[in-house]
Formats: structure tokens, C-alpha cells, sequence
């Protein structure tokens, strides 16, 4: 069967979040790591390309997402969806508008959506303004973001900035009289030169219409919330199937193992409820610096207590102690030096028998999976909000047993470490 929605996704965490929310509307889907080379692999009613392209140069950004379209043009999907974050994260310069323009261009499309609103996790638009849960985007901490400071949040505005087109509004007056009033609306914008629409949404039954509204649309904008209404298109016009079966992963086999490398409240707090209960391991930054080989003695401590149940090896500090080595050795490189350890621990915990794993922290995770040598994820059940059980697919190896959980550092209760093991049986 054909692919049917291709996906851009514009960082790695977003890119998982899209497609975890694509499986639970029913679509079977696959998140790739960067543009692919290969066709396609089997099976899959969406793909999700993740790309790193959020922060980096426009030019940079729009290449390479170009590159993406290109491919999933190949598979011959039937839409397309570029995905960013909730908060609308670009500056004037973009990359939301440039990347969206160049894929309308490159699809021959003439009129999209964007619509960030995601109301389960707090974001909503009205009257084209943003809010982050009850506060005006502009007012959000987004406003002093390192690298995207949102300090406007009238969207309308924001992508007229960074776009050619016109950039007109799909207010809730349309919005709350359904999809054909949507719909409508659409048409009109067209008619009257405009190329974009910021869509206002306010709950999930908005999402829905808007979905609903978008059937014909080759190119959708938006952060994932939006997607949750666009499987039932497919399903209406008999090209996916109901199914029960979506988020399934086959046999999961091998021992269970955390790797902690986040040191984010969520995960300080989760490591300290595992250690109750687990064997523990911790690594530390000085014995690192100091030249020890920290991996191979992780790697015989966990040999000799992997029988115990899932282990837990840990970076994970509190503020104060992560201050101090970062004083001592420079932020970046003790950031460095903890990846590139927790990474060849992992190496080593799979080759001990480690089958069912969990990653803790963003960069963490990017670390795990390219020393892995992953390709995809085929995207299994949901732990917590945004954070699905995934199997491994990779490049070089018919490894076909390795179920991995990505956490962003703040993700997750305090029993997350202890109870994720239940979501996958
Ligand atoms: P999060 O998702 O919480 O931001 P990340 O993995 O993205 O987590 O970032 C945490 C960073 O902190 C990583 O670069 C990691 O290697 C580094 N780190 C982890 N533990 C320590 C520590 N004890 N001291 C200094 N840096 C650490």
C-alpha cells in the first residue's frame, strides 16, 4: 500500500511527537532519522522524516527539507505535512515561512494552513494570537528563548514577516460552524489572493474540523496537534483502514536498561525513585575527565547485576554538581564526554543481552541512537504525553528486536522509569 501523508518534521523530539499522534488516530507510521537514501521501507501509512533544521540558517533549513519533500515525493505519498513546534519557534527570518513557501512551490500548491494550536498541551490560537496555556505567547517564556524568542503572538503578523505571500486568518467564527464553514473560508482567502491561512483553534473538536477541512490541501502546517485530524480523510476516501493494530510492535525480547543523561527535574526525580527498587550505576564526569575508563567498568558492573532486573546507569546530577564540572571542564565539553560515554555503555549493554531500553534526555538520545547506527523508529504505544515505545529499525544490521523509549528530559512522573516496561508487554 502507498505511503499517505509524508512528513518534515524540523527537530528530532518534534518529529516523534508527530508521529506518536498519528498512530493513535489509527495511521501506521515511521520516524526517520534525516533524509533517507533508500526507498521506503514496507508498510507504513505515514512517515515522519525528522530533521535538525529548526534553528539552523534558512538557506540551510529550506535545502534540506527540500531534500526531504523530494524523497517522500518517491514513495508517492498522497499529502504532505510540515511539522514545527507548538510555540510557532522561528525568528523573522524564519524558518517556518521560507521552508512551507518553498514546499508549496515545489508541490505546485497555492494555499496552506498554519496552525500550531495543540489545546491537550495548552497551546490555542484566537484571533490569530497564540496563548501558552493562559498566556499570551509574547508573554510566555518564550519570549526570552536563546535562540527563537517569541515576542509576538499574533501569528498572523509573525509569518507575514517571513513569507513573499499574503497571510490572511481562518478566525473561530469559521472555525466553531465546522469544517464546511472552514472550508469555506478557505476558498474565499483564495479568491481574495491569499496564500496562508493562521487558523484559529481552541479543543480538539476544532482539530478535528480543521482536519476535516484540509482534505484537499496537498501541503499542511502545524505542530502535531493539528495531524490528529487528518487520518479520517484517508479513511473516508477508503484509503486506510480501521485498525486496532497501528501501534503494535511485534515480540519484544532482552533485557531491560535506563540510560540517564538528562538532569532535568522530571528525570532527577525518576532515577531517584528507580534506585529504590534497581541496581544503579553512576557515572561520573570527574572520573571521566580524570581519564579513567568509566565504560568498561559500567559495562562489568552491569554484567554482573544484569540478571537483577532493569538496570539504571545515570549521569543525572543535581543543578549544583553539574555546575561545578561544568565550571571545571567548560559546559560543551563535559556535555560531550557524558554522551559519548552513556552512548558506547549502551553499545556494550546490547551486546549483553539488552533488548527493551530507555534513553533519558534529548541530546542523550540523539548521542544513542547515531552511535546505534538507527535509521527509523517504527512507532509503537504511548507512555506518557509524547513519549511512544519505538522499535529500532537500522542502517547496517537486521537487528530487529530492540525496543527503545526517547524521553526529553522532562517528560514523564516520577514512576516513569519503573512503569514504561508495562506499556510494551
Ligand atoms: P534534557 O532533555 O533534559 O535537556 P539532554 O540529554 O538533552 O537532556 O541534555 C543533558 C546534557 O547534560 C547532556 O549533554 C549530558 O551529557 C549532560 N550531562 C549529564 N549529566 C551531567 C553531569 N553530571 N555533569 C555535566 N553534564 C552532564
Amino acid at each position: 500500500m502507498a505511503v499517505l501523508l509524508g512528513c518534515i518534521a524540523d527537530d528530532f523530539t518534534g518529529g516523534t511527537d508527530l508521529a506518536g499522534m498519528l498512530v493513535k488516530s489509527g495511521m501506521k507510521t515511521i520516524q526517520l532519522i534525516g533524509v533517507p537514501t533508500e526507498p521506503a521501507p514496507d508498510d507504513f501509512d505515514a512517515i515522519v522524516i525528522a530533521l535538525k533544521s529548526r534553528t539552523n540558517p534558512a538557506a540551510d533549513a529550506v535545502e534540506e527539507s527540500l531534500r526531504a519533500l523530494q524523497w517522500l515525493k518517491k514513495q508517492g505519498c498522497r499529502q504532505y505535512y510540515f511539522k514545527y513546534c507548538s510555540t510557532f519557534d522561528s525568528t523573522s527570518k524564519g524558518n517556518i515561512g521560507p521552508v512551507t513557501e518553498t514546499l508549496m512551490k515545489a508541490l505546485n500548491a497555492k494555499f496552506t494552513i498554519a496552525c500550531p494550536a495543540f489545546p491537550a498541551n495548552k497551546r490555542s490560537i484566537y484571533k490569530g494570537h497564540l496563548f501558552v496555556g493562559d498566556e499570551l505567547l509574547s508573554e510566555s517564556g518564550m519570549r526570552n528563548h536563546p535562540l527563537t524568542p517569541m515576542t509576538d503572538s499574533n501569528l498572523v503578523r509573525v509569518l507575514q514577516a517571513q513569507v513573499k505571500g499574503k497571510v490572511g486568518l481562518t478566525d473561530y467564527t469559521f472555525v466553531k460552524g465546522g469544517a464546511s464553514l472552514i472550508d469555506q473560508r478557505f476558498a474565499d482567502l483564495q479568491k481574495e489572493g491569499y496564500q496562508f491561512s493562521i487558523v484559529d483553534a481552541l479543543s480538539d473538536a476544532d482539530l478535528y474540523s480543521i482536519g476535516a477541512a484540509c482534505a484537499d490541501l496537498s501541503l499542511v502546517t502545524g505542530g502535531s496537534g493539528i495531524a490528529i485530524g487528518l487520518p479520517e480523510n484517508f479513511r473516508k476516501k477508503g484509503l486506510l483502514k480501521i485498525t486496532e493494530d497501528a501501534n503494535k510492535l511485534g515480540a519484544v525480547r532482552g533485557l531491560k536498561a535506563v540510560i540517564a543523561g538528562s538532569c532535568s527535574l522530571a528525570t532527577q526525580e525518576q532515577v531517584r525513585v528507580m534506585k529504590e527498587k534497581s541496581p544503579a550505576y553512576f557515572v561520573d564526569p570527574i572520573s571521566l575527565f580524570d581519564g579513567k575508563d568509566v565504560v568498561a567498568e559500567a559495562l562489568a558492573w552491569a554484567s554482573e547485576n544484569i540478571a537483577k532486573g532493569p538496570l539504571l546507569i545515570y549521569a543525572t546530577s543535581a543543578p549544583d554538581v553539574v555546575k561545578s564540572i561544568q565550571e571545571k571542564v567548560g559546559a560543551d565539553k563535559a556535555g560531550e564526554m557524558v554522551e559519548h560515554a552513556l552512548a558506547q555503555i549502551t553499545q556494550g549493554l546490547i551486546k549483553l543481552g539488552v533488548g527493551q531500553l530507555i534513553v533519558a534526555g534529548g541530546e542523550t538520545s540523539g548521542a544513542v541512537v547515531k552511535a546505534l547506527g538507527i535509521s527509523g523508529l517504527r512507532i509503537g504505544p504511548e507512555i506518557a504525553p509524547g513519549v511512544p515505545w519505538t522499535k529500532a529499525v537500522f542502517e547496517q544490521s537486521d537487528n530487529e528486536s530492540l525496543v527503545l523509549a526517547l524521553k526529553s528530559g522532562n517528560f514523564g512522573g516520577p514512576q516513569f522509569f519503573n512503569e514504561a516496561w508495562d506499556y510494551i508487554q
